[in-house]
């Protein structure tokens, strides 16, 4: 399987719930950085990671896509277990899961989510169970707010957590530049930030009190247009000023991305990542060459959106 990578477009947050959960209003692009996820039958569930932040990916059963396999096995009777030890079954209940990692760790560009996400298609084809997409994206639900926009891809509006998605009337390709950062942020962190921030602001100045998260109606217009000129100013990330303020050097790559013409910058979801929007592939290439040149991140890619959703790359199997 190949899993897309996603940015927001638009992330806007609500107050704290009493559930410590934040409704939002997001509108979801997914990029084409895909992190490729392979799956076999296996006595017993195991993953292996390369690629991209390896170090930083847990090798157990709290792996996100350990956890898809094991949610899958679960809701379909399946017997899988991650995890050896001579209580281990002796069927073949279990799969190998190998994730080519492409989409930096912690770079909140939901890259767990993916291998969630395409965890869960592989191993639905690799067992033949029959289930339906949509109740995959149940299952994909309970995994993590962003796993069923993994599943889906494309542009799509996410309400609640982020898991109630729909998707988006969006016009034509957009291109963009990613630029990392060289060290994650975990996503709680950033919240918690963003609720000291907003908790610290003065009472009467209009902005102490987060206002229910609301859809931006002139974004949704500009992605009907298909327009990246009217697209760009658009771009709003209430989790930005927390990212912001957890890494005061993310500034100076929005500047520097500003500066070499980009139309739209901003930390993509709960960063460090921070996403360009140029007007054509050619411009990406230039302000991609600027940004690298400022010295301001760990490393940038050039990348189209809208991407597919979980897809099946080749099923190794002779039909
Ligand atoms: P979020 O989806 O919460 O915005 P993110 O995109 O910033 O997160 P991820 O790359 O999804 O970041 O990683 C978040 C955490 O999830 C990491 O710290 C990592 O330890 C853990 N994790 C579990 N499974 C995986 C996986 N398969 N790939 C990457 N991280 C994983």
């Amino acid at each position: 399987m190949r899993v897309p990578a996603k940015i927001n477009l638009q992330l806007s947050v609500g107050p704290l719930r009493a559930d410590g959960y934040h409704d939002v209003v997001t509108v979801y692009h997914a990029v084409a950085l895909f992190d490729e996820i392979t799956v076999s039958p296996a006595d017993r569930t195991s993953v292996e990671v390369t690629g991209e932040g390896v170090a930083s990916v847990p090798l157990g059963p709290t792996n996100l896509a350990v956890k898809a396999a094991t949610a899958l096995a679960k809701a379909t009777g399946r017997r899988g277990r991650a995890g050896s030890g001579a209580s281990a079954p002796r069927s073949r209940t279990g799969v190998k899961i190998e994730i080519r990692k492409r989409i930096p760790v912690a770079a909140g560009l939901a890259g767990g989510s993916a291998d969630a996400a395409g965890a869960l298609v592989a191993c639905n084809e690799l067992w033949r169970t029959g289930l339906q997409a949509s109740e995959l994206a149940e299952i994909a639900a309970t995994l993590g707010s962003d796993v069923p926009f993994a599943l889906s891809g494309g542009t799509a509006v996410g309400l609640g957590r982020g898991e109630q998605l729909t998707t988006a009337l969006a016009a034509g390709s957009y291109s963009w530049v990613l630029a990392f950062g060289a060290t994650g942020l975990a996503t709680p962190d950033v919240y918690a930030a963003c609720d000291r921030l907003r908790a610290a602001r003065k009472p009467g100045d209009g902005s102490s009190a987060a206002k229910p998260p609301e859809l931006s109606n002139e974004l949704m217009a500009a992605l009907r247009s298909g327009d990246p000129v009217q697209v760009g100013p658009l771009l709003s990330n209430d989790l930005q000023p927390a990212a912001l303020s957890l890494q005061p050097l993310l500034r100076r790559a929005l500047a520097a991305g500003k500066e070499h013409g980009a139309l739209g910058a901003i930390v993509s979801g709960s960063g460090p990542t921070c996403a360009f929007l140029a007007s054509d592939a050619d411009a990406a290439s230039e302000l991609a060459v600027g940004i690298t040149g400022a010295g301001v991140c760990r490393a940038v890619v050039q990348v189209t959106g809208p991407a597919p959703g979980a897809c099946l790359v080749d099923s190794g199997i002779a039909t």
